[in-house]
């Protein structure tokens, strides 16, 4: 079993540009009963890593980041098995993903049956410290070490590491589709943001039978991305004004608005805006702030007008990333994978992702 492991350790809260992570080599804990020590093969960066570099999400510091992992299992502590969370052993060799831990005992958990807002969820890539026990708490490094009793899930054969990166964003969208009900055979719908979620949201709404998809955003790399992964119509928020990309939406569908729009931008603005390209009756769901980006004014009267019945949707369980793979099976998404960097390049990752021209960026240590 390797001794030491290099990590981009994030010691404190400074923009990308700043250059916040280090590179700094660790000893490597011996494996207790249940614990894997596996070392990775990728690890994406995330919208939430660039929120995190600009204090928009609470974190544990010191901290290594990295929370869309692919990793090869290099050894296991103990000698019972270790079991993943459909119930396969995981073996050395294996290529694994983990997930959040969810409590399975709080009261958001067991009474109100959502692990998703579990409130002692362990998340490795942020929200465990690194200057404690098991220390390899990231992605960005070159090798984990998972707790015994982690959310282990082995990767079934035909999905590349690639689309596990993106399975992320994608189980997020899983979730927030079954909150507002999934999409009926035929829907129109209207993404707002063309990030890894937006692009999500798109492949779902694709493969749910929508009639049309919309997807509002930028920069033009992003909607030429957005196009050729299905999306019907794009339109470019630094070209058209807020009042046009409203009217063009309403000249889209009959000047009866969507029938689903998908918030997956971030932006407090994009909610007063998308709520008037809903239809009556029509859903609207809010996926894009996971970060708190602030206040906006709304009015109230459009939503009470038009019976639009609003959503949020937070983060996702496991069960909502195993969906997400029987998608990522049918669609080659490797494509949206557009920066890749190595470990020592980590704060260049960082700063891609900011720059946004990158659909998706992965570290390859
Ligand atoms: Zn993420
Ligand atoms: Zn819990």
């Amino acid at each position: 079993m390797a001794k030491r492991a290099l990590a981009a350790v994030l010691q404190e809260i400074r923009p990308p540009e700043e250059r916040p992570l280090r590179l700094e080599e660790m000893e490597i804990p011996p494996l207790e009963e249940g614990a894997i020590l596996a070392r990775v093969v990728m690890a994406g960066v995330c919208g939430t890593d660039v929120h995190i570099l600009h204090g928009h999400v609470p974190i544990r510091l010191p901290t290594i980041l990295g929370h869309e992992n692919v990793a090869r299992v290099e050894a296991i502590g103990g000698d019972r098995p270790v079991l993943d969370i459909t119930g396969r052993e995981v073996r050395v060799g294996d290529l694994i993903t983990w997930l959040p831990k969810s409590c399975m005992r709080c009261y958001n958990c067991t009474i109100l049956g959502d692990p998703a807002k579990c409130e002692h969820r362990i998340g490795y890539g942020g929200w465990l410290p690194a200057d404690r026990h098991p220390y390899l708490v990231g992605g960005f490094a070159e090798y984990v070490w998972l707790l015994p009793g982690s959310d282990v899930v082995i990767l079934p054969s035909g999905i590349s590491p690639e689309a596990v990166v993106l399975g992320d964003a994608l189980r997020i969208m899983v979730h927030g589709l079954e909150r507002i009900g999934g999409l009926d055979y035929g829907d129109v719908v209207v993404i707002q943001g063309c990030g890894p979620v937006g692009i999500m949201g798109l492949l779902l709404a694709r493969d749910a039978g929508a009639s049309r998809v919309i997807v509002i955003g930028a920069p033009a790399s992003r909607l030429a991305l957005a196009r050729a992964f299905g999306a019907d119509e794009t339109i470019d928020i630094t070209q058209v004004p807020v009042q046009e990309r409203i009217q063009r939406v309403l000249e889209l569908t009959d000047g009866r608005g969507a029938d689903v729009v998908l918030e997956c931008a971030g932006v407090p603005a994009a909610v007063a805006e998308g709520l008037e390209m809903v239809r009556i009756n029509g859903r609207y769901l809010i996926a894009g702030h996971y970060g708190d980006a602030g206040k906006v004014p709304l009015n109230p009267h459009v939503i009470n007008k038009k019976q639009i019945t609003i959503t949020g949707v937070w983060s996702a369980t496991n069960r909502h990333f195993l969906r997400a793979l029987t998608l990522l099976r049918k669609v080659h998404v490797d494509p949206l994978i557009t920066h890749r960097f190595t470990l020592k390049e980590v704060n260049e990752a960082l700063i891609a992702a900011e720059r946004q021209e990158a659909l998706k960026v992965v570290i390859e240590p």
